[in-house]
């Protein structure tokens, strides 16, 4: 399965952020947590720790110089099926923007506590 990163028109501007914690909605993860490991925006997609893993089974020599063995490996996630967990509150969340002293910031839609600042460099 080859995932190509491309722009699609009308990609969706996401709220989500490297470092978050959230809530896959679809799939065969649905209802699990955990935390974004990245984010491809212009694809719409984001990788989560720990879920959506498949195996690699990769031979020797094969695609490098790696050893034989099964691999795992996260597989991106429409950002879509994805939705933001409230650290305070503990449930899936909208966020909303709120504008403060410091400019927009990302808010809990439920109790409006500040979302963590998104880290620097994805
Ligand atoms: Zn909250």
């Amino acid at each position: 399965m080859a995932i190509v990163l491309v722009a699609r028109p009308g990609a969706l501007k996401t709220k989500i952020v490297k470092g978050d914690m959230v809530m896959i909605r679809r799939g065969k993860e649905k209802g699990k947590r955990g935390t974004v490991k990245a984010v491809f925006p212009k694809a719409g997609l984001a990788t989560v720790e720990g879920l959506n893993v498949v195996k690699r089974h990769s031979k020797q020599g094969f695609g490098g110089a790696k050893s034989a063995g099964i691999y795992e490996k996260e597989s991106p996630v429409p950002i879509s099926a994805l939705q933001y967990v409230c650290a305070k509150c503990d449930i899936p969340v909208r966020i909303k923007y709120k504008t403060g002293p410091q400019g927009k910031q990302r808010v809990c839609g439920h109790c409006a506590e500040p979302a963590p600042e998104p880290l620097k460099g994805r």
